[in-house]
Protein backbone atom coordinates (compact mmCIF):
# COMPACT_ATOMS: atom_id res chain seq x y z
CA UNK A 1 0.00 0.00 0.00
CA UNK A 2 1.80 3.25 -1.26
CA UNK A 3 1.02 5.68 1.03
CA UNK A 4 1.21 9.42 0.74
CA UNK A 5 4.28 11.55 1.64
CA UNK A 6 4.97 12.14 5.47
CA UNK A 7 3.77 15.82 6.37
CA UNK A 8 1.13 15.92 3.43
CA UNK A 9 -2.60 15.24 3.66
CA UNK A 10 -5.78 14.86 1.71
CA UNK A 11 -8.77 17.78 1.62
CA UNK A 12 -11.85 15.92 0.97
CA UNK A 13 -15.49 15.87 1.99
CA UNK A 14 -16.78 17.75 4.90
CA UNK A 15 -13.33 19.33 5.15
CA UNK A 16 -13.24 20.34 1.87
CA UNK A 17 -16.63 21.92 2.56
CA UNK A 18 -14.98 24.46 4.80
CA UNK A 19 -11.75 25.02 2.55
CA UNK A 20 -14.57 26.52 0.32
CA UNK A 21 -16.42 28.72 2.91
CA UNK A 22 -12.98 29.99 3.89
CA UNK A 23 -12.14 30.80 -0.06
CA UNK A 24 -15.49 31.78 -0.87
CA UNK A 25 -15.13 34.48 1.99
CA UNK A 26 -11.75 35.33 0.90
CA UNK A 27 -12.09 35.75 -3.06
CA UNK A 28 -15.25 38.51 -1.40
CA UNK A 29 -13.48 40.21 0.46
CA UNK A 30 -10.62 40.61 -2.16
CA UNK A 31 -12.93 41.67 -4.18
CA UNK A 32 -14.46 44.70 -1.98
CA UNK A 33 -10.54 45.45 -1.18
CA UNK A 34 -9.36 45.45 -4.66
CA UNK A 35 -7.15 42.40 -4.64
CA UNK A 36 -6.39 41.25 -8.23
CA UNK A 37 -5.62 37.25 -7.94
CA UNK A 38 -2.43 35.80 -9.34
CA UNK A 39 -1.14 32.38 -10.22
CA UNK A 40 2.75 31.36 -9.84
CA UNK A 41 5.22 28.03 -10.60
CA UNK A 42 4.84 26.30 -8.15
CA UNK A 43 8.48 26.11 -8.71
CA UNK A 44 11.30 28.67 -9.42
CA UNK A 45 15.06 29.06 -9.91
CA UNK A 46 16.46 28.72 -6.27
CA UNK A 47 18.29 31.86 -6.86
CA UNK A 48 14.91 33.65 -6.23
CA UNK A 49 14.75 32.15 -2.76
CA UNK A 50 18.60 32.80 -2.24
CA UNK A 51 17.67 36.44 -2.88
CA UNK A 52 14.29 37.03 -2.09
CA UNK A 53 13.98 34.97 0.94
CA UNK A 54 17.28 35.31 2.45
CA UNK A 55 20.41 32.96 2.57
CA UNK A 56 20.49 33.64 6.51
CA UNK A 57 16.53 32.12 7.14
CA UNK A 58 15.25 28.84 8.39
CA UNK A 59 13.33 28.19 5.02
CA UNK A 60 16.24 28.76 2.80
CA UNK A 61 18.80 26.94 5.53
CA UNK A 62 16.69 23.64 6.28
CA UNK A 63 13.38 23.85 4.61
CA UNK A 64 14.10 23.93 0.60
CA UNK A 65 12.97 21.39 -1.67
CA UNK A 66 15.64 22.05 -4.02
CA UNK A 67 16.72 20.06 -7.17
CA UNK A 68 18.15 20.32 -10.09
CA UNK A 69 16.25 19.73 -13.53
CA UNK A 70 17.10 17.38 -16.37
CA UNK A 71 19.05 20.89 -17.67
CA UNK A 72 20.94 21.39 -14.91
CA UNK A 73 19.38 24.15 -13.27
CA UNK A 74 18.95 24.26 -9.81
CA UNK A 75 14.85 24.83 -8.86
CA UNK A 76 13.38 24.98 -6.22
CA UNK A 77 9.55 24.35 -5.09
CA UNK A 78 8.21 27.41 -3.99
CA UNK A 79 8.23 27.72 -0.25
CA UNK A 80 6.00 31.05 0.01
CA UNK A 81 4.51 32.66 -2.31
CA UNK A 82 5.70 36.48 -1.83
CA UNK A 83 8.90 35.63 -3.73
CA UNK A 84 7.27 34.26 -6.78
CA UNK A 85 4.78 37.04 -6.77
CA UNK A 86 7.51 39.66 -6.71
CA UNK A 87 9.12 38.46 -9.65
CA UNK A 88 6.42 38.58 -11.69
CA UNK A 89 5.40 42.39 -10.61
CA UNK A 90 9.24 43.11 -12.39
CA UNK A 91 9.19 40.49 -14.94
CA UNK A 92 5.24 41.68 -16.17
CA UNK A 93 6.02 45.03 -15.80
CA UNK A 94 3.02 45.40 -13.30
CA UNK A 95 5.06 48.37 -12.27
CA UNK A 96 3.71 50.38 -14.88
CA UNK A 97 0.09 50.05 -14.22
CA UNK A 98 -1.70 52.71 -12.17
CA UNK A 99 0.31 52.13 -8.32
CA UNK A 100 -0.41 50.61 -5.99
CA UNK A 101 -0.46 47.15 -7.70
CA UNK A 102 -2.58 44.94 -5.11
CA UNK A 103 -2.42 41.08 -5.45
CA UNK A 104 -3.69 38.22 -3.89
CA UNK A 105 -3.31 34.28 -3.75
CA UNK A 106 -4.16 31.04 -2.88
CA UNK A 107 -1.88 27.34 -3.45
CA UNK A 108 0.78 25.11 -1.66
CA UNK A 109 3.90 25.70 -0.38
CA UNK A 110 6.78 23.04 0.29
CA UNK A 111 8.45 22.99 2.87
CA UNK A 112 10.59 20.35 4.61
CA UNK A 113 9.76 20.42 8.30
CA UNK A 114 8.83 17.99 10.88
CA UNK A 115 5.49 17.50 10.66
CA UNK A 116 3.65 18.37 13.51
CA UNK A 117 0.16 20.10 14.31
CA UNK A 118 -0.19 22.43 12.52
CA UNK A 119 3.02 21.93 10.07
CA UNK A 120 3.05 20.06 6.99
CA UNK A 121 5.66 19.71 4.38
CA UNK A 122 2.62 20.78 2.00
CA UNK A 123 0.76 23.50 3.28
CA UNK A 124 -1.67 26.17 1.71
CA UNK A 125 -1.35 29.83 1.92
CA UNK A 126 -3.50 32.78 1.25
CA UNK A 127 -1.39 35.76 1.14
CA UNK A 128 -1.81 39.70 -0.02
CA UNK A 129 0.71 41.95 -1.54
CA UNK A 130 0.85 45.56 -2.36
CA UNK A 131 3.19 46.67 -4.36
CA UNK A 132 3.83 50.59 -4.93
CA UNK A 133 2.41 51.48 -1.46
CA UNK A 134 4.98 53.21 1.16
CA UNK A 135 1.95 54.81 3.30
CA UNK A 136 1.41 53.08 6.98
CA UNK A 137 -2.19 52.89 5.30
CA UNK A 138 -0.64 50.07 3.37
CA UNK A 139 -0.30 48.24 6.47
CA UNK A 140 -3.32 48.98 8.08
CA UNK A 141 -5.16 47.82 5.30
CA UNK A 142 -4.12 44.40 4.90
CA UNK A 143 -4.01 44.41 8.58
CA UNK A 144 -7.81 45.17 8.26
CA UNK A 145 -8.23 42.79 5.45
CA UNK A 146 -7.24 39.88 7.28
CA UNK A 147 -8.66 41.03 10.99
CA UNK A 148 -11.71 41.37 9.09
CA UNK A 149 -11.44 37.52 7.44
CA UNK A 150 -10.98 36.16 10.89
CA UNK A 151 -13.78 38.18 12.11
CA UNK A 152 -16.54 37.09 9.39
CA UNK A 153 -15.32 33.56 9.96
CA UNK A 154 -16.27 33.40 13.25
CA UNK A 155 -12.81 32.83 14.26
CA UNK A 156 -12.47 33.70 18.44
CA UNK A 157 -8.76 33.53 20.25
CA UNK A 158 -6.46 35.09 17.99
CA UNK A 159 -4.70 38.58 18.92
CA UNK A 160 -2.88 40.87 16.53
CA UNK A 161 0.64 41.32 17.67
CA UNK A 162 2.75 44.02 15.65
CA UNK A 163 6.01 45.28 16.11
CA UNK A 164 8.46 47.61 14.51
CA UNK A 165 12.08 46.48 13.30
CA UNK A 166 13.27 49.68 11.14
CA UNK A 167 14.74 50.33 8.25
CA UNK A 168 18.15 49.52 7.13
CA UNK A 169 19.52 52.77 9.32
CA UNK A 170 17.78 51.67 12.12
CA UNK A 171 19.31 48.36 11.92
CA UNK A 172 22.91 49.14 11.62
CA UNK A 173 22.37 50.57 15.25
CA UNK A 174 20.15 47.78 16.45
CA UNK A 175 22.32 44.85 15.12
CA UNK A 176 25.25 46.40 17.09
CA UNK A 177 23.04 46.42 20.32
CA UNK A 178 21.88 43.15 19.71
CA UNK A 179 25.04 41.56 18.94
CA UNK A 180 26.79 42.96 22.07
CA UNK A 181 24.06 41.67 24.16
CA UNK A 182 23.97 37.91 22.73
CA UNK A 183 27.89 37.92 22.62
CA UNK A 184 26.95 37.41 26.78
CA UNK A 185 25.10 34.50 25.80
CA UNK A 186 26.56 32.58 22.95
CA UNK A 187 27.66 29.64 24.56
CA UNK A 188 23.93 29.14 25.41
CA UNK A 189 22.70 29.78 22.19
CA UNK A 190 22.04 26.57 19.46
CA UNK A 191 24.82 26.54 16.84
CA UNK A 192 22.49 28.03 14.37
CA UNK A 193 21.71 31.38 16.08
CA UNK A 194 25.87 31.43 17.51
CA UNK A 195 26.96 31.21 13.53
CA UNK A 196 23.74 34.13 12.69
CA UNK A 197 24.98 36.54 15.53
CA UNK A 198 27.76 38.14 13.08
CA UNK A 199 25.82 38.03 9.78
CA UNK A 200 21.65 38.21 11.26
CA UNK A 201 21.67 39.01 14.20
CA UNK A 202 17.55 39.60 14.36
CA UNK A 203 17.21 36.28 13.15
CA UNK A 204 18.01 34.98 17.00
CA UNK A 205 15.03 37.09 18.00
CA UNK A 206 13.00 34.25 15.87
CA UNK A 207 14.69 30.84 16.75
CA UNK A 208 12.18 28.60 17.76
CA UNK A 209 14.40 26.83 20.04
CA UNK A 210 13.61 27.10 24.03
CA UNK A 211 17.32 27.23 24.83
CA UNK A 212 17.52 30.81 22.69
CA UNK A 213 13.95 31.64 23.23
CA UNK A 214 14.99 31.90 27.14
CA UNK A 215 18.65 33.12 26.29
CA UNK A 216 17.02 36.33 24.85
CA UNK A 217 14.38 37.31 26.84
CA UNK A 218 16.24 40.85 28.09
CA UNK A 219 17.25 41.08 24.83
CA UNK A 220 16.94 44.58 23.79
CA UNK A 221 14.22 45.58 21.65
CA UNK A 222 14.16 46.75 18.03
CA UNK A 223 11.32 49.50 18.57
CA UNK A 224 13.93 51.41 20.85
CA UNK A 225 16.33 52.11 17.71
CA UNK A 226 14.13 53.48 15.47
CA UNK A 227 14.97 56.44 13.81
CA UNK A 228 12.67 59.65 13.45
CA UNK A 229 10.54 58.74 10.05
CA UNK A 230 10.27 54.72 11.43
CA UNK A 231 8.85 56.18 14.82
CA UNK A 232 6.45 58.37 12.73
CA UNK A 233 5.09 55.91 10.60
CA UNK A 234 4.95 53.26 13.65
CA UNK A 235 2.70 55.81 15.72
CA UNK A 236 0.52 56.70 12.66
CA UNK A 237 0.21 52.97 12.01
CA UNK A 238 -1.28 52.40 15.58
CA UNK A 239 -3.45 55.36 15.12
CA UNK A 240 -4.96 53.62 11.99
CA UNK A 241 -5.70 50.64 13.70
CA UNK A 242 -7.31 52.18 16.81
CA UNK A 243 -9.48 53.97 14.25
CA UNK A 244 -10.63 51.11 12.83
CA UNK A 245 -11.17 49.51 16.04
CA UNK A 246 -8.76 46.81 15.48
CA UNK A 247 -6.57 45.49 19.07
CA UNK A 248 -3.25 45.26 18.93
CA UNK A 249 -0.54 43.96 21.41
CA UNK A 250 3.15 45.65 20.50
CA UNK A 251 5.61 42.88 20.87
CA UNK A 252 9.27 43.88 20.87
CA UNK A 253 9.69 39.33 19.75
CA UNK A 254 7.79 39.50 16.50
CA UNK A 255 10.92 39.98 14.01
CA UNK A 256 10.03 37.57 11.60
CA UNK A 257 11.69 34.87 9.60
CA UNK A 258 12.24 36.32 6.32
CA UNK A 259 15.06 38.47 5.71
CA UNK A 260 13.67 40.73 3.44
CA UNK A 261 10.91 42.50 6.05
CA UNK A 262 11.53 46.38 6.91
CA UNK A 263 9.49 48.44 9.68
CA UNK A 264 6.28 46.88 10.24
CA UNK A 265 5.97 43.31 11.07
CA UNK A 266 3.01 41.79 12.23
CA UNK A 267 1.38 38.61 13.30
CA UNK A 268 -2.20 37.21 14.10
CA UNK A 269 -1.36 34.66 16.67
CA UNK A 270 -3.94 31.98 18.26
CA UNK A 271 -3.69 31.67 21.58
CA UNK A 272 -6.85 31.53 23.73
CA UNK A 273 -5.26 31.07 26.87
CA UNK A 274 -2.93 33.61 27.36
CA UNK A 275 -3.98 37.36 27.26
CA UNK A 276 -0.25 38.98 27.19
CA UNK A 277 2.87 38.86 25.02
CA UNK A 278 5.32 37.78 27.78
CA UNK A 279 2.88 34.86 28.95
CA UNK A 280 2.53 34.50 25.31
CA UNK A 281 6.23 33.94 24.66
CA UNK A 282 6.16 31.53 27.81
CA UNK A 283 3.69 29.67 26.28
CA UNK A 284 5.66 29.12 23.02
CA UNK A 285 8.64 28.30 24.85
CA UNK A 286 7.04 25.64 27.37
CA UNK A 287 5.07 23.98 24.28
CA UNK A 288 8.22 23.63 22.34
CA UNK A 289 9.56 20.76 24.51
CA UNK A 290 6.25 19.13 23.98
CA UNK A 291 6.10 19.89 20.48
CA UNK A 292 4.01 16.60 19.85
CA UNK A 293 0.84 17.68 21.98
CA UNK A 294 -2.22 19.38 19.64
CA UNK A 295 -2.97 23.31 20.18
CA UNK A 296 0.32 25.04 20.71
CA UNK A 297 0.50 28.57 20.45
CA UNK A 298 0.46 29.28 16.61
CA UNK A 299 1.11 32.10 14.21
CA UNK A 300 -1.78 31.86 11.58
CA UNK A 301 -1.45 35.00 9.81
CA UNK A 302 2.54 36.68 9.28
CA UNK A 303 3.30 39.91 7.12
CA UNK A 304 4.73 43.05 7.45
CA UNK A 305 6.56 45.70 4.96
CA UNK A 306 9.28 44.68 2.79
CA UNK A 307 10.47 47.90 1.24
CA UNK A 308 13.93 46.20 -0.10
CA UNK A 309 11.98 43.08 -1.69
CA UNK A 310 12.08 44.34 -5.89
CA UNK A 311 15.32 46.30 -5.72
CA UNK A 312 16.59 43.14 -3.93
CA UNK A 313 15.20 41.26 -6.52
CA UNK A 314 16.55 43.65 -9.90
CA UNK A 315 13.14 46.51 -9.84
CA UNK A 316 13.45 49.86 -8.73
CA UNK A 317 13.00 50.91 -5.30
CA UNK A 318 9.03 49.84 -4.11
CA UNK A 319 7.52 50.58 -1.10
CA UNK A 320 5.69 46.80 -0.28
CA UNK A 321 3.65 45.17 2.09
CA UNK A 322 2.23 41.76 2.99
CA UNK A 323 1.14 38.96 4.90
CA UNK A 324 0.78 35.10 4.34
CA UNK A 325 -2.08 32.72 5.90
CA UNK A 326 -1.88 29.55 6.85
CA UNK A 327 -5.11 27.86 5.20
CA UNK A 328 -4.67 24.67 7.43
CA UNK A 329 -4.16 26.36 10.98
CA UNK A 330 -7.38 28.55 9.58
CA UNK A 331 -9.51 25.79 8.88
CA UNK A 332 -8.42 24.09 12.05
CA UNK A 333 -9.62 26.75 13.89
CA UNK A 334 -13.02 27.01 12.08
CA UNK A 335 -16.14 25.90 14.21
CA UNK A 336 -17.81 23.34 12.52
CA UNK A 337 -21.51 25.33 12.88
CA UNK A 338 -20.20 28.14 10.74
CA UNK A 339 -19.89 25.87 7.31
CA UNK A 340 -22.14 26.70 4.67
CA UNK A 341 -25.02 24.84 4.05
CA UNK A 342 -24.43 21.23 3.50
CA UNK A 343 -24.91 20.75 -0.55
CA UNK A 344 -27.27 18.38 -1.31
CA UNK A 345 -28.97 16.58 -4.38
CA UNK A 346 -32.16 18.12 -5.58
CA UNK A 347 -33.75 15.63 -7.03
CA UNK A 348 -32.41 11.15 -7.08
CA UNK A 349 -34.33 10.38 -10.05
CA UNK A 350 -34.28 6.50 -9.84
CA UNK A 351 -35.49 3.91 -12.48
CA UNK A 352 -37.71 0.64 -12.17
CA UNK A 353 -36.76 -0.74 -15.53
CA UNK A 354 -34.82 -0.05 -18.87
CA UNK A 355 -36.83 2.81 -20.37
CA UNK A 356 -36.91 4.04 -16.98
CA UNK A 357 -33.08 4.03 -17.46
CA UNK A 358 -33.12 6.20 -19.75
CA UNK A 359 -35.60 8.37 -19.29
CA UNK A 360 -34.11 9.16 -15.93
CA UNK A 361 -30.10 9.78 -17.62
CA UNK A 362 -31.95 12.46 -20.00
CA UNK A 363 -33.94 14.11 -17.82
CA UNK A 364 -30.97 13.93 -15.45
CA UNK A 365 -28.74 15.71 -17.79
CA UNK A 366 -31.62 18.47 -18.85
CA UNK A 367 -32.34 19.71 -14.38
CA UNK A 368 -28.19 19.64 -14.51
CA UNK A 369 -28.04 22.11 -17.49
CA UNK A 370 -31.06 24.14 -15.69
CA UNK A 371 -28.26 24.42 -12.68
CA UNK A 372 -30.48 21.91 -10.59
CA UNK A 373 -28.38 19.36 -8.81
CA UNK A 374 -29.94 15.74 -9.76
CA UNK A 375 -28.68 12.77 -9.38
CA UNK A 376 -29.53 9.08 -10.88
CA UNK A 377 -28.01 5.55 -10.15
CA UNK A 378 -25.10 4.64 -11.82
CA UNK A 379 -24.53 1.79 -9.66
CA UNK A 380 -27.48 -0.51 -11.59
CA UNK A 381 -29.27 -1.00 -8.06
CA UNK A 382 -32.42 -2.75 -7.56
CA UNK A 383 -35.37 0.34 -6.48
CA UNK A 384 -35.16 -0.73 -3.23
CA UNK A 385 -31.39 -0.10 -3.21
CA UNK A 386 -31.76 3.08 -5.21
CA UNK A 387 -34.35 4.35 -2.52
CA UNK A 388 -31.57 3.34 0.50
CA UNK A 389 -29.16 5.28 -1.48
CA UNK A 390 -31.15 8.50 -1.88
CA UNK A 391 -31.61 8.28 1.43
CA UNK A 392 -28.18 8.20 2.13
CA UNK A 393 -27.37 11.19 -0.20
CA UNK A 394 -29.76 13.25 1.58
CA UNK A 395 -31.83 13.72 -1.52
CA UNK A 396 -34.43 16.70 -1.13
CA UNK A 397 -37.14 15.10 -3.00
CA UNK A 398 -36.72 11.19 -4.94
CA UNK A 399 -39.36 9.82 -8.11
CA UNK A 400 -38.78 6.69 -9.75
CA UNK A 401 -39.44 6.33 -13.75
CA UNK A 402 -40.99 3.34 -15.28
CA UNK A 403 -42.77 2.30 -18.56
CA UNK A 404 -46.06 3.60 -17.03
CA UNK A 405 -44.76 7.31 -15.73
CA UNK A 406 -43.30 7.57 -19.38
CA UNK A 407 -46.59 6.49 -20.96
CA UNK A 408 -48.37 8.97 -18.81
CA UNK A 409 -45.14 11.21 -18.78
CA UNK A 410 -45.50 12.12 -15.42
CA UNK A 411 -44.20 10.90 -12.11
CA UNK A 412 -44.82 10.54 -8.94
CA UNK A 413 -42.29 12.96 -6.36
CA UNK A 414 -41.79 12.41 -3.05
CA UNK A 415 -40.83 14.53 -0.71
CA UNK A 416 -38.06 13.19 1.43
CA UNK A 417 -38.46 15.47 4.46
CA UNK A 418 -42.55 15.12 5.08
CA UNK A 419 -43.37 12.18 3.34
CA UNK A 420 -45.51 13.47 0.86
CA UNK A 421 -45.89 12.73 -2.67
CA UNK A 422 -47.60 14.36 -5.49
CA UNK A 423 -47.78 13.77 -9.11
CA UNK A 424 -45.87 16.05 -11.66
CA UNK A 425 -45.87 16.23 -15.09
CA UNK A 426 -42.43 15.18 -16.07
CA UNK A 427 -41.86 18.63 -18.15
CA UNK A 428 -42.99 20.37 -15.03
CA UNK A 429 -40.08 19.04 -13.08
CA UNK A 430 -37.86 21.70 -13.86
CA UNK A 431 -40.00 24.55 -12.39
CA UNK A 432 -40.76 22.26 -9.55
CA UNK A 433 -37.93 22.43 -8.59
CA UNK A 434 -36.65 25.73 -8.88
P1 LIG B 1 6.22 29.46 11.85
O1 LIG B 1 6.84 30.47 12.74
O2 LIG B 1 4.98 28.84 12.40
O3 LIG B 1 7.21 28.46 11.32
P2 LIG B 1 6.68 31.04 9.54
O4 LIG B 1 7.16 32.32 10.08
O5 LIG B 1 7.66 30.06 8.99
O6 LIG B 1 5.72 30.30 10.59
P3 LIG B 1 5.53 32.25 7.21
O7 LIG B 1 6.67 31.95 6.35
O8 LIG B 1 5.29 33.65 7.63
O9 LIG B 1 5.53 31.29 8.48
O10 LIG B 1 4.19 31.69 6.53
C1 LIG B 1 2.93 32.32 6.71
C2 LIG B 1 1.97 31.42 7.40
O11 LIG B 1 1.92 30.15 6.77
C3 LIG B 1 2.30 31.10 8.84
O12 LIG B 1 1.87 32.11 9.69
C4 LIG B 1 1.53 29.82 9.05
O13 LIG B 1 0.16 30.07 9.35
C5 LIG B 1 1.63 29.14 7.73
N1 LIG B 1 2.68 28.11 7.71
C6 LIG B 1 4.02 28.30 7.60
N2 LIG B 1 4.67 27.13 7.58
C7 LIG B 1 3.71 26.15 7.65
C8 LIG B 1 3.73 24.73 7.64
N3 LIG B 1 4.86 24.05 7.56
N4 LIG B 1 2.55 24.07 7.72
C9 LIG B 1 1.38 24.74 7.80
N5 LIG B 1 1.30 26.08 7.82
C10 LIG B 1 2.44 26.79 7.73
MG1 LIG C 1 8.54 28.35 9.72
Amino acid sequence: MIQAPKGTHDIYGEEMRLWRRVEDEIRTLADVYGYGEIRTPLFESTDLYLRGVGDTTDIVQKEMYTFEDKGGRSMSLRPELTAGVARAYIERGMFNQPQPTKLFYIGPCFRYEKPQAGRYRQHYQFGVEIFGASSPAAEAEVISLGHTLLTRLGIEGVRLHINSIGCADCRVSFNEKLRTFLKTRLENLCSLCASRCEKNPLRVLDCKSPHCQAQIKEAPVTTEALCGECDTHFTTLRDLLTRFGIPYIIDGKIVRGLDYYTRTVFEFIRNDACNDASAQQAEITQQATTAQQAAPAQTVIGGGRYDGLIFQLGGAPTGAVGFGMGMERLVSLLRQDVTSAQFVPKLFIGHADEAGFTAANGITADLRQAGIYAVNDLADRSVKAQMKYAGKINARYTTILGATELTQNTCTVKDMETGQQQTIPLDGLRNFLK
